[in-house]
C-alpha cells in the first residue's frame, strides 16, 4: 500500500468503527503519613530509602494501621462523585511479585470499595456528557526501581519511599467514545481532586496517574471487542493523543485481519504511538483474598455527615452559580472554575468592587490577569483583588481608558504599587469632560485642514486621522468614544 492508500484506510476505518474506552486513574492522597504506618509523605527531594520503617518495606512480624484521613479522603471523593458510599468495608491483598513490591501483595479493596456507583458530568466541544463511575477505592503505592548504569554495569536500583503511599483509584464504566471525552473526563476529576484537597493531582510528578482501557467494534454492535490498557501518559494531551492513536492502530489492525490482545501498552512520547510493554493480567492472577491483618472497616452516618459538611463547593456548582447568578457566559465560568488562582482573584474582587459588573471583572480576571500570571509580561508579580476593583470601577465609569488601564494593571503587577498612585503618576485620568474635549478638537481640526477637507469630500477614514490626533493631543488621555462622537458633530457642524 502506498502511503495515501494508508491514510485512506485509516480515515475509513474511523468512520465504520467505533471506540470503547474506561479510564482508571490513581491518585496519591494529601496526608500527612503514609497509608499503613507512620512514615512522612514528605519525601521530595529526600535520599532515596529515607523515609520508611518495617511496616512499609514489608519486614516479617510488622502489621499495618489504618490511616483515618486517606479514607476520609476517599469517602469526600465519593460524595463529589455522587457514589455511595459503604456502610462496611474490607481490605484484600492483590498478589504479585514485583522488586518495587516487598510485601509480594498489595493492600487494596476488591469486594468492597469505599464508594460505587457515582458519576461525572463535564463539558465537551460536543456539550456536556456523564461518564458513570464504577467504584473508588483505597490501596497503597509501590516503590519506584530506577534503571541505571553503575561502573558501566546495568543496574536497577529501589527507592522505598514512595512505598505505602496512600493511593486512591477511581474506575469509569467503559462510557467513553473519544480521547477528548476521556481527556475532559480526567481534567475534571483533576480540578475536583484539587478542589476538595484530597490531591494535589500533578501529572508531571506521578501524583496522578492516568489508564486508558481501549477497544473498538464495528457502529452499530453491542459486543464490545478486547480492550488494551495503555499507561505512562504524563500530561492530559498525552491521554489525548495515546487514546486517538490506539484507536487508530487497532482499527487498521483489525481491518488487515489481525486480532486485538487483552495486552498492556506504553505511551511513547516521542514517538506520539504506543508500544507493547506486558501481557495484561488476568483477575485471578492476583490470588485476592480478605487482608488478615486488618478489621472490615465501618463507616457511620455521624462520620459520613461529618465528612460531607466539610466540602466546600465543587467546581459543577460554582460554574452553575457563576452564570445563573452572576450572569457570566458558560465559557468565562469554565475558565474561573478551572483556575484556583484566577477564581479566587475574581471572588475576591467581586465583594470589594462596587457595583462593578461581575461580567467586567471576569473579562479582566480571564484576560489581563491570567497573562500576567502566566508571566508572559516577563516578570513575577501578583494582582491585589481590593486594586483591582478600584481599577475597574474606573473603567467602568469611562474614567480611564482600557489601554491606559492595562499599563497601570501591569505597573501594579509587578510593583505592587497602588492603582491611583500609578494612574495619578502617569497621568492617566481620561477626559471626558465635553468643554475640554472641544478646545483640544477645534485644535486638531484648525491644525490638519487638508483631512477635514478629505473628511467634506466624503472620505469617512480621514476620521480615524482626526481621533489619533485628538488623542495624540490629549496624551491618550481623552475619552476616544466621546472624541468619535463628538468629532462627528464638529465636522458636520463646520458646514
Ligand atoms: P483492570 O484492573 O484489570 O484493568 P478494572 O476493572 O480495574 O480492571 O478496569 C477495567 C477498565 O476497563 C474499566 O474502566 C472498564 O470500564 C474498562 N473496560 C472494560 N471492558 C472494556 C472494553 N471492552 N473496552 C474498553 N474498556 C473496557
Ligand atoms: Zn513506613
Ligand atoms: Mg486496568
Amino acid at each position: 500500500m502506498t502511503a495515501a492508500a494508508v491514510i485512506a484506510s485509516k480515515g475509513d476505518a474511523l468512520e465504520r468503527y467505533e471506540a470503547v474506552i474506561g479510564i482508571e486513574i490513581h491518585c496519591q492522597l494529601k496526608t500527612v503519613s503514609k497509608m499503613f504506618c507512620g512514615c512522612s509523605t514528605e519525601f521530595d527531594g529526600a535520599e532515596p530509602n529515607s523515609h520508611c520503617c518495617p511496616v512499609c518495606l514489608g519486614l516479617p512480624g510488622v502489621l499495618p494501621t489504618i490511616n483515618k484521613s486517606a479514607v476520609e479522603w476517599v469517602i469526600a471523593t465519593g460524595f463529589a462523585i455522587e457514589a455511595t458510599i459503604a456502610q462496611t468495608t474490607r481490605w484484600d491483598r492483590k498478589n504479585y511479585f514485583y522488586p518495587d513490591l516487598p510485601k509480594g501483595y498489595q493492600i487494596s479493596q476488591y469486594q468492597l470499595p469505599l464508594a460505587a456507583k457515582g458519576r461525572l458530568t463535564f463539558d465537551t466541544s460536543d456539550g456536556p456528557f456523564t461518564v458513570r463511575i464504577n467504584r473508588a477505592h483505597l490501596e497503597e503505592d509501590t516503590g519506584r526501581l530506577i534503571h541505571a548504569e553503575l561502573g558501566g554495569r546495568r543496574v536497577s536500583l529501589i527507592d522505598f519511599n514512595r512505598s505505602g503511599m496512600p493511593l486512591m483509584e477511581i474506575v469509569t464504566e467503559p462510557d467513553i467514545r473519544t480521547g477528548e471525552q476521556a481527556r475532559r473526563y480526567a481534567e475534571e476529576l483533576r480540578l475536583l481532586m484539587r478542589t476538595i484537597g484530597a490531591s494535589d493531582a500533578e501529572m508531571e510528578n506521578g501524583q496522578m496517574r492516568v489508564e486508558a482501557n481501549v477497544s473498538i467494534r464495528l457502529r452499530g454492535r453491542e459486543a464490545f471487542g478486547t480492550r488494551v490498557e495503555v499507561k505512562n501518559m504524563n500530561s492530559m494531551r498525552a491521554v489525548e493523543r495515546a487514546i486517538a492513536f490506539e484507536i487508530e492502530r487497532q482499527a487498521v489492525a483489525i481491518d488487515a485481519g489481525e486480532t486485538i490482545h487483552l495486552e498492556t501498552r506504553g505511551w511513547d512520547e516521542a514517538r506520539q504511538s504506543t508500544y507493547h510493554m506486558r501481557p495484561k493480567e488476568e483477575e485471578n492472577d492476583y490470588r485476592y483474598f480478605p487482608e488478615p491483618d486488618l478489621p472490615p472497616l465501618l463507616t457511620s452516618p455521624e462520620w459520613l455527615a461529618q465528612i460531607k459538611a466539610r466540602l466546600p463547593e465543587l467546581p459543577a456548582a460554582v460554574r452553575t452559580r457563576y452564570q445563573e447568578e452572576l450572569g457570566l457566559s458558560a465559557y468565562d465560568a469554565t475558565v474561573l472554575v478551572s483556575d484556583a488562582a484566577s477564581k479566587a482573584l475574581f471572588e475576591q474582587t467581586l465583594a470589594v468592587a462596587d457595583g462593578v459588573p461581575a461580567k467586567l471583572i471576569a473579562n479582566w480576571v480571564t484576560g489581563e490577569c491570567m497573562r500576567l500570571a502566566k508571566g508572559e509580561s516577563g516578570s513575577a508579580g501578583q494582582v491585589y483583588p481590593a486594586e483591582l476593583a478600584i481599577l475597574l470601577k474606573l473603567v467602568g465609569d469611562g474614567a480611564i481608558s482600557g489601554t491606559n488601564a492595562k499599563e497601570v494593571l501591569a505597573e501594579h503587577y509587578t510593583s505592587g504599587g497602588r492603582v491611583a498612585t500609578i494612574i495619578e503618576s502617569r497621568g492617566f485620568h481620561q477626559i471626558s469632560d465635553a468643554g475640554t474635549l472641544d478646545t483640544a478638537i477645534d485644535q486638531v481640526l484648525a491644525a490638519n485642514p487638508a483631512a477635514v477637507a478629505d473628511y467634506k469630500a466624503g472620505k469617512g477614514a480621514a476620521v480615524g486621522f482626526l481621533v489619533g490626533q485628538v488623542m495624540k493631543a490629549t496624551r491618550g488621555q481623552a475619552n476616544a468614544a466621546l472624541v468619535q462622537t463628538a468629532l462627528h458633530e464638529h465636522l458636520d457642524k463646520a458646514d
